[in-house]
């Protein structure tokens, strides 16, 4: 990490001369040539001397451009790929033109749009720059290398700017993940320390698997609810919830009436209002709070007041029809009031059947619940047959980062770790069947240091397999040690062998296989891939090759792939750092990190597919007595509808299964 000056180097003029960059720049600021005055906002400082961090120099070229040096791989300086740098010291709206001019690289996926990513403090999602501000060619400046340069506009002063060449994963958030998952206790989960990188880092690895006693693991499974639900229709009504909408009810006859007042007696009222206008005016007193019924009553057959009254023969025809009226009046209100009464229990009745429902539509989600678990225990007891043949144990063995700039790895990964510890009945099922294990960082220091391909000192690891040092590559040296020592145990069998990297020219996710002179193993190791493919719509079969390079000796896929024996598969399983394309469509979408874990995700539930625990209906109609032995059919296979079905380039075909070259030596 060497201290920088504020101005650029001598030796930095000779472009391209990467021996002149010893490490990252440390808050290293740029003043305008000739400068000499205090620093102001706009002199830009950059700074990469964190975890990851990757920048080697930076030379201003004019006032908004900046020519900018990866700091190549340590001990190697070969490798020059991965960038991830901060800048500061902004000024609002300060244009700037970046150039990453010493790639170590030609072919890029720079070519087919992908763009750098950048965040800042005020803004911490990673998102990418659009790619109409980026361009990669080939510069005469710069020995004919390709360059990519990106314009970019700084918003806000206070920010911090970061750039990065792909989603940054360090090596402490993957200690914080793991540490995350320990704490929660999954007796399925195992975490060790399975050796030490040359700086003192841990090799983790992860066991996850059932713990050996199933009854345990079926009980939980059920231990939800394994009370059956009782599926009766009358039991509402027994436990007296009918009180309750009685009680409803009343509320709601309370809300209806919001004066307070019944309507009978605002009519009563207004009657006995008019009543006693007339009666003032007939001279005659009668109480308030008598019925004008009473009054008629007593009224009419009386014959001392006959006279009067028959002088009164107009407020008498009118006492008639007020009482008519009124008599009418209180005949719609009893009519009313029954219409209420009968709306009422019509709606009791409604509430009643609702409620009915509702306990019917929760009664079926519990036995939906129910019919799943127990479903999940069939699961485990028949795979369990198909499977757990003695007492061998089938593992699948997973690394990754063993290239530490390729990032998505680890996404992946993660996916796959997170499927696998999770609740789905799959990963039950899985772990019951399997049991994985997993090195999700193969070059802990390489992640720390930001370089892109090697270690600490310089070594692509990925080459190594075939005599990894105890001291040199021990990580490596820890890891394959462990794998042969599987392999000589005759209760282990290791099944597969996947190593996942990250690919800096390819879209979509793919695996490279080996080639094997028995055709039928050929076969047969098609048969994953293939079942991811029908998983995951951004792997392509098609984009999957088999081959045996010369180049590619060393790997972790080449050198298993050799040892062990004609039932395990040794796969490298690529992901794009830049997009993947859907079947059907021309247009690539860009990866994000959740993008990466659902292609972990997809390949852990793949292996269900693979030892066919899934459909049991094609269990019992198809004896077949287990996988390896057989000669692999895959497109007879119910769940494979048709091969590679999703691929960009429409069908995947068998040709591309016997494609002997690889496309690019990238990994
Ligand atoms: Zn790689």
């Amino acid at each position: 990490m060497a201290e920088r000056s504020q101005t650029a180097p001598e030796a930095g003029y000779d472009m391209g001369n990467d021996d002149a960059i010893g490490g990252n720049v440390s808050k290293y600021l740029v003043l305008p040539s000739g400068y000499c005055g205090q620093p102001k906002k706009g002199h830009l400082i950059f700074d990469a001397c964190f975890e990851s961090g990757n920048l080697g120099r930076v030379d201003q070229v004019s006032e908004f451009e900046y020519d900018l040096f990866i700091r190549p791989d340590t001990c190697n300086p070969r490798f020059r790929v991965w960038f991830n740098f901060t800048v500061e010291n902004v000024k609002e709206s300060q244009r700037v033109i970046f150039n990453i001019v010493n790639f170590s690289k030609t072919k890029s996926l720079y070519r087919d749009g992908m763009a750098p990513m950048v965040k800042s403090t005020s803004r911490p999602k990673w998102q990418r720059l659009p790619p109409k501000n980026v361009y990669y060619y080939r510069c005469p400046d710069h020995r004919k290398n390709y360059v990519m340069s990106f314009a970019f506009c700084f918003d806000r002063e206070e920010d911090i700017y970061q750039f990065a060449y792909c989603y940054p994963y360090t090596y402490t958030r993957f200690q914080h993940y793991l540490d995350g998952l320990q704490k929660r206790n999954m007796d399925y989960f195992f975490r060790e320390q399975l050796g030490q990188s040359v700086q003192q880092r841990q090799l983790d690895l992860l066991t996850i698997t059932s713990p050996e006693d199933k009854s345990d693991l079926e009980n939980s499974v059920m231990q939800k609810k394994i009370k059956i639900p009782k599926l009766s229709l009358n039991h509402i009504e027994e436990d007296g919830e009918v009180k309750d909408y009685g009680e409803e009810d009343l509320q709601l006859r309370h809300i209806k009436r919001p004066e307070g007042r019944k309507p009978s007696e605002v009519a009563h009222k207004s009657i006995e209002a008019v009543v006693a206008r007339l009666e003032k005016q007939n001279g005659l007193s009668l109480g308030h709070g008598t019925c004008p019924e009473e009054v008629f009553v007593e009224a009419s057959p009386g014959t001392e007041d006959m006279d009067s009254l028959e002088d009164a023969v107009v407020p008498r025809a009118l006492y008639e029809e007020l009482l008519r009226n009124y008599q009418q009046q209180q005949e719609e209100m009893r009519h009313l009031q029954q219409e209420l009464e009968r709306t009422r229990r019509q709606l009791v009745q409604q509430a009643k059947k609702l409620k009915e429902y509702g306990a019917l539509v929760s009664e079926m989600k519990e036995l939906r619940d129910l019919n799943r678990r127990l479903q999940d225990v069939l699961l485990l007891r028949l795979g369990s047959d198909n499977l757990r043949e003695g007492a061998e144990k089938k593992v699948v063995f997973i690394t990754g980062r063993v290239h530490p700039g390729e990032t998505p790895s680890s996404f992946v990964c993660q996916g796959i770790i997170d499927f696998l510890i999770s609740q789905h009945p799959i990963a039950h099922v899985l772990r019951e069947h399997l049991v994985f294990k997993i090195a999700p960082m193969l070059n802990p220091d390489g992640v720390y240091l930001g370089n892109y391909r090697c270690s600490l000192m310089g070594f692509d690891l990925n080459r190594h397999w075939l005599d990894p040092s105890p001291w040199a590559h021990p990580t490596l040296h820890g890891v394959k040690q462990l794998i042969i020592q599987m392999y000589n145990d005759p209760k282990t069998s290791l099944e597969f062998y996947i190593d996942i990297h990250a690919h800096s020219t390819m879209m979509n996710g793919f695996m490279y296989g080996n080639i094997f002179e028995d055709e039928e193993r050929f076969q047969r190791q098609a048969i994953f891939p293939k079942l991811l493919c029908q998983n995951a719509e951004d792997f392509s079969y098609s984009s999957t090759s088999f081959n045996r390079d010369a180049v590619k000796a060393g790997t972790g896929r080449r050198f298993l792939g050799g040892l062990l024996d004609h039932t395990s598969y040794c796969y490298t399983l690529e992901v794009s750092f830049y997009s993947y394309i859907i079947g059907g469509t021309t247009a690539a979408v860009p990866y994000t990190e959740e993008a990466y874990m659902k292609l972990g995700r997809n390949v852990a539930r793949t292996f269900l597919d693979y030892y066919r625990l899934n459909p049991l209906v094609e269990k019992v109609a198809i004896p077949v007595p287990r996988l390896r032995k057989e000669k692999p059919p895959p497109y007879k296979y119910p769940f494979l509808r048709g091969p590679a079905s999703n691929h960009p380039n429409g069908k995947g075909d068998k040709k591309s299964s016997v494609n002997h070259t690889d496309p690019s030596n990238s990994f």
